[in-house]
């Protein structure tokens, strides 16, 4: 069995679905399992549809007829493939629009955002269907099981181990096509309600599925020939790397590299099932190679710049040190606001952190640490994150900026500067 993930770049339009046939029909009388994800930037829109909602503003039934016209546009140049199955969801997100939203936001969220999986996957299974690339459909929310946590449900392992077994079972009647699809980022928790995996979820989704049924390898097809030491996007003199340790690419993720989501190597690593990341416009290039792997010559750098952060300093008003106690109640605060620690580092009496710039979530943590605390910080700040660096990378990449906080460990280097 393969796991294969298509992301939303890799279905944003006829074409592209197009090109996701073709591929599978690279691999003729393999057993497949396709995951995929909500198509283009669906997920973002129907984010402001669930905001929309929760705000009873009336700009929502616009956001919702685009959603609707967007994909319609797809299934009409694809023969109307997904046709019915997009008009009973549509149905479906106009009656949720017509009640009143859960008293709980992340709830309406994980209720509205899930759609968007369903759209793709209804529109895609459908297409390859009529195309010969026989197929069926699996909702995700019957075997991704999870804890209640909307927007980032934690897997429960036990049960969802069971039930994709169970459900791609060769005894399992339902179980007659090579290829089954499915829905990446979505699962239902244990009682019952839809939710989310956290966003660019997808790739995590299609791990979870690769580990439980014991995978011979996954792939994830990306708009970008396999991972590189930097971001291509936003860099120039990139170098692929071919083949990199579970190590590395869990490192580099954790740190910011968005090519894959930071929980996808997990679940993989405990199982040795080899990772490749491929083009999708280019199948036959071998891409990169994410396994055991231990050679130490492949030491490329690798560079991770997490823009729009913030650095924030917190000493305490009498002087004391800020001993443990006084880092609990931080911690405490940060997890109970959900705010993630970047880089953090601590003197006898201050403790330093680097966070993503949310005006929203600063402005809180201010006000909560104000009483015992005197809070400094500077914005406009970036992250850089170097693996396996050198004194002339670092240069090359800091130039004439200032460095407001660095730290090293024997391979990764991390630097907050200000922002170019
Ligand atoms: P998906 O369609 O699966 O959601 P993403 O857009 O999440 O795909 O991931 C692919 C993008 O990741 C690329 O377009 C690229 O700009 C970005 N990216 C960031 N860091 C790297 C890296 N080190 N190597 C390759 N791509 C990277
Ligand atoms: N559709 C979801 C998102 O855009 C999940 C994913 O694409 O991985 O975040
Ligand atoms: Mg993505």
């Amino acid at each position: 069995m393969k796991v294969f993930k298509f992301g939303g770049a890799s279905v944003t339009d006829a074409p592209s679905v197009q090109n996701v046939g073709r591929i599978l029909t690279m691999f003729p009388h393999e057993k497949i399992c396709v995951v995929i994800s909500a198509m283009g930037k669906t997920t973002n829109r129907l984010e402001k549809v669930t905001e929309a909602w929760i705000n009873q503003d009336v700009a929502v039934l616009q956001l919702v007829s685009e959603l609707e016209q967007y994909h319609t546009s797809i299934s009409k140049a694809l023969n109307d493939a997904g046709k019915s199955g997009i008009k009973l969801i549509m149905n479906d997100i106009r009656r949720f629009l017509e009640t009143a939203p859960p008293s709980n936001p992340d709830a309406a969220y994980d209720l509205l955002v899930s759609q968007g999986e369903l759209l793709s996957t209804a529109i895609i299974s459908d297409y390859l269907n009529l195309n010969g690339i026989t197929n069926q459909l699996l909702d995700a929310r019957k075997v991704i099981i999870t804890s209640e946590s909307h927007r980032n449900a934690r897997i429960l392992w036990d049960e969802t181990n069971s039930r994709i077994v169970a459900a791609f079972d060769e005894a399992n009647p339902d179980q007659n096509a090579p290829i089954t699809l499915t829905q990446g980022f979505i699962g239902n928790s244990i009682t019952g309600h839809p939710v989310t995996l956290g966003r660019e979820g997808s790739d995590f989704s299609a791990a979870v599925f690769a580990h439980a049924l014991d995978a011979t390898e996954m792939i994830i097809w990306k708009d970008v020939a396999g991972v590189y030491n930097a971001d291509p996007r936003y860099f120039s003199d990139v170098v692929k790397l071919n083949q990199i340790s579970y190590r590395d690419a869990i490192e580099l993720a954790y740190f910011g590299a968005s090519v894959i989501h930071p929980k996808t190597i997990q679940p993989l690593q405990n199982k040795n099932i080899p990772l490749y990341v491929k083009s999708f416009c280019d199948p036959l290039n071998e891409g990169t190679l994410i396994h055991q792997f231990t050679d130490n010559e492949s030491m490329i750098p690798s560079f991770i710049v997490k823009p729009g952060q913030v650095l924030v300093s917190i000493t305490p008003k009498d002087f004391s040190f800020v001993a443990e106690d006084g880092l609990h109640n931080i911690f405490g605060l940060l997890s109970h606001m959900g705010i993630r620690i970047n880089l953090m580092q601590n003197s006898a009496i201050s403790f330093s952190i680097c966070i993503d710039d949310n005006p929203e979530k600063l402005k809180r943590l201010f006000t909560a640490l104000g009483g015992e605390f005197t809070v400094k910080y500077n914005q406009a700040l970036e992250l850089i994150t170097i693996r396996y660096y050198t004194k002339k990378v670092i240069d090359k990449i800091i130039g004439k900026r200032k460095i407001f906080l660095e730290q090293r460990s024997r391979l990764t280097v991390q630097l907050v500067v200000e922002e170019k």
